[in-house]
């Protein structure tokens, strides 16, 4: 089934400019235009498989309605294909879980389905295509091993993200499991404090109630923690919020007495580490004039990579080729800007020099498919 399915992702997704980039170093020269490719960017093993995964199913399941219960990955070009490969969305308007039954399909993304999602999809006899990937499996490992040892799972993540509202659900498994979701390191500041001095519950609860389990209890809930992340988020960051963690129990309880109440492990993904670490490489090997970063606006991946690269260099993070509307003027998400809700688009004039050399980084969030890519640099190359 693989390889009946090989020639559509192909067609797809492949892009022959992208391969002429590699096959050059990872540079594009056209003109007074230099572009430098991360030699890391787009399509992570994870997102490589739950694509394949979609099309095969919906080959393996001639007749029978083939779902997804979202987007399976924060790409909207991938999303619109797979529409058109008649792949229907629980998500879209019109759509109802309630009516699912044993001849629906329905595949689970690679960030996973919180546990209640899936038994509610098993009870009503659905067939399950599960796509979620390997290394977020691991975060729910270490999670529910917390749960079972009384360990509150302190998540480093985005809440309303689906990958940490799975996560979060496996911390539910067990009675003693409890989670608390932490942005960011201001936030992960405050409950440190919490955990070295003790505080005042109701005014913790009133800043953390939505984003901790159900009965949270700061006082006794604080006591034993293990770190956990969403994979997607930047490493640096999640290793120093580790850190704080270690920090603030060792604070409380000594040296002696950490390992009764802290523990963590690593849980960012080695393609997310491999998208950082290359475009850091590429920062310090290359001075550009700009960087583009390309990948969906709600992508985690892609605004952290976004994020990384603004601290350099003149950053534009764009959901898509079109997004390079003309010579003057780009759309893009600002960076930094809030994660939840709807991303309100910028739009900038003058974002090309006019005249020089013109010298242009470019790197893509796991999610963006090599065609994607090369639309880009084809644009690209148009205005400069
Ligand atoms: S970003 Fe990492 S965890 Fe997420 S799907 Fe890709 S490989 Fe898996």
């Amino acid at each position: 089934m693989k390889d009946a399915v090989a020639g559509e992702l192909a067609a797809a997704y492949h892009s022959a400019i992208v391969d002429r980039v590699r096959s050059n170093d990872y540079q594009y020269s056209a003109g007074r235009l230099t572009i430098h490719l991360a030699r890391e960017f787009g399509f992570c093993y994870g997102v490589d498989r739950a694509v394949d995964y979609a099309y095969q199913a919906r080959r393996r399941f001639p007749g029978r309605n083939v779902f997804l219960t979202g987007e399976i990955i924060h790409n909207p070009h991938v999303n619109d294909q797979l529409r058109a490969a008649d792949i229907r969305f629980l998500s879209d308007p019109g759509e109802r879980w309630d009516t699912l039954g044993p001849n629906d399909v329905v595949i689970l993304p690679a960030f996973g389905v919180t546990v209640g999602d899936v038994s509610r999809l098993v009870n009503q006899g659905c067939t399950l295509v599960d796509t979620t990937c390997g290394s977020v499996l691991n975060v729910w490992k270490n999670v529910v091993r917390y749960a079972q040892d009384g360990f509150t799972a302190i998540i480093h993540g985005k809440v309303h993200h689906e990958e940490t509202r799975a996560t979060a659900s496996q911390a539910l498994k067990y009675p003693r499991g409890r989670y608390l979701v932490v942005l960011d390191r201001a936030e992960a500041g405050i409950v440190c404090e919490f955990i070295r001095k003790g505080g005042d519950s109701a005014a913790f609860l009133a800043r953390f109630g939505d984003v901790t389990s159900p009965g949270f209890d700061p006082e006794l809930d604080l006591v034993r923690v293990g770190c956990a992340n969403q994979t997607t988020m930047l490493m640096t960051e999640s290793l120093e919020i580790g850190e704080m963690f270690r920090k603030a129990m060792t604070d409380r309880y000594g040296e002696p007495g950490l390992l009764a109440h802290f523990r963590a492990f690593d849980t960012i993904c080695s393609a997310t580490q491999e998208r950082q670490d290359a475009v850091i490489a590429l920062l310090d090997e290359h001075p550009l004039d700009l960087m583009l970063v390309v990948g969906g606006y709600n992508s985690s991946n892609t605004c952290n990579l976004a994020r990384l690269c603004a601290e350099r260099v003149r950053t534009f993070h764009i959901a898509e080729p079109d997004c390079l509307v003309s010579s003057s003027e780009i759309r893009y998400r600002p960076v930094g800007a809030p994660s939840t809700g709807k991303v309100l688009e910028s739009a900038q004039l003058g974002w090309l020099p006019s005249s020089g050399t013109l010298t242009v980084g470019l790197t893509a969030g796991a999610a963006t498919p090599n065609n994607i890519v090369g639309q880009v640099i084809d644009r690209l190359e148009r205005f400069a």
